[in-house]
């Protein structure tokens, strides 16, 4: 589909979940092409994107460059199987580039951290593995590969005949990129900012400090970006960027009103916390183990905001850290 002129909308559909899917964005001139984000790394989504990329009048010979926004399988999954047919130049940002080997090449390290993680947030013995493993299925979707080059933010990338600038949006992950053009006031959002979702912001050990502090500056920093219409990765492609901005900044203070509700003298795990808080998803206790470890990290995440806001203290019980209101 195309989105915007010469931009097209490639979409790959989730092999769990047929209903939701993610899009990768072509961007073409008449001697090259471009693609932001790669889709799961299955044969399925290779043929998807062979044939969306067709109908769009190109073909994959075409690709020069392949930019990545962030390292999650479902963006980064086929980007070792375009490199391998295609030769295009794979970039991402350079705090996304350790995650190659941690994630994908071996990582039983993260591994090890992981249960560590979990039990010293409250995670029962008995879930614990479960939910440390809980992201190793998805490893099977992604053809890794290193990058050609890194980026850090502030650079002008010339894709498909265009001049697009790499915005630096940690939060979802640490080197998250969001792509602007302002000849065309277009912004290519990646997991960043979707239309009607948010994103999930998780503190867990490959996270960076403040996960949350990060992407709520992320936010703020594209706010009065002058953008007509918005390409994410999720759901549509929308407009009112401000006010979409405004929305998912009203959803976590929400969010971290309720997790100051939950909290009181007793000090609670953020496993205990979790447990205790409305999710939008359902329960809790029904979360299958991804879910329940998500929901884990983006309780962590919101404490440990509200630990640096002063509003929380973190106590160390048994070797098992809880929050407490202060
Ligand atoms: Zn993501
Ligand atoms: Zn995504």
């Amino acid at each position: 589909m195309e989105v915007a002129p010469g931009i097209h909308q490639i979409r790959f559909t989730m092999p769990s979940n047929p209903t939701f899917s993610v899009f990768a964005y072509l961007i073409a001139s008449d001697h090259e092409a471009a693609l932001v984000d790669a889709g799961w790394g299955t044969p399925g989504a290779f043929e998807e994107l062979r044939t969306q990329v067709e109908q769009a009048g190109g073909s994959l010979k075409d690709i020069r460059t392949v930019v990545i926004t962030h390292l999650h399988p479902d963006h980064f999954g086929l980007a070792g199987r375009i490199k391998h047919e295609t030769n295009a130049r794979i970039i991402f940002h350079e705090l996304e580039k350790p995650f190659v080997e941690t994630r994908y090449r071996s990582y039983s390290k993260l591994l090890d951290a992981m249960a560590d993680w979990l039990l010293s947030h409250g995670v029962p013995e008995d879930e614990m593995p479960e939910l440390q493993t809980a992201s190793v299925p998805a490893r099977r979707f992604v053809a890794e590969v290193d990058p050609d080059a890194v980026v850090v933010g502030g650079e002008v990338l010339s894709l498909g005949g265009q001049d697009w600038t790499v915005i630096h949006t940690p939060g979802h992950t640490p080197g998250h990129i969001v792509l602007f053009n302002p000849a065309r006031r277009l912004l290519i959002s990646g997991d960043h900012i979707l239309p009607g979702i948010t994103p999930n912001i998780s503190l867990h050990p490959e996270a960076g400090e403040n996960p949350l502090g990060d992407y709520l500056a992320s936010l703020h920093k594209l706010a009065d970006l002058p953008v007509d219409l918005v390409l994410p990765a999720h759901e549509h492609v929308f407009t009112g960027l401000s006010q979409r901005i405004r929305e998912i900044e009203a959803h976590h203070r929400e969010r971290l009103d309720q997790m100051v509700a939950a909290l009181n003298d007793e000090p609670k795990t953020a496993y205990a916390v979790a447990a205790s808080v409305r999710w939008n998803v359902g329960e809790f206790s029904s979360f299958n183990a991804l879910t329940r470890r998500a929901a884990v990290m983006e309780t962590l995440a919101h404490l440990e905001y509200l630990r640096r806001q002063g509003a929380v203290e973190k106590v160390l019980r048994n070797g098992v850290f809880h929050y407490r209101r202060r």
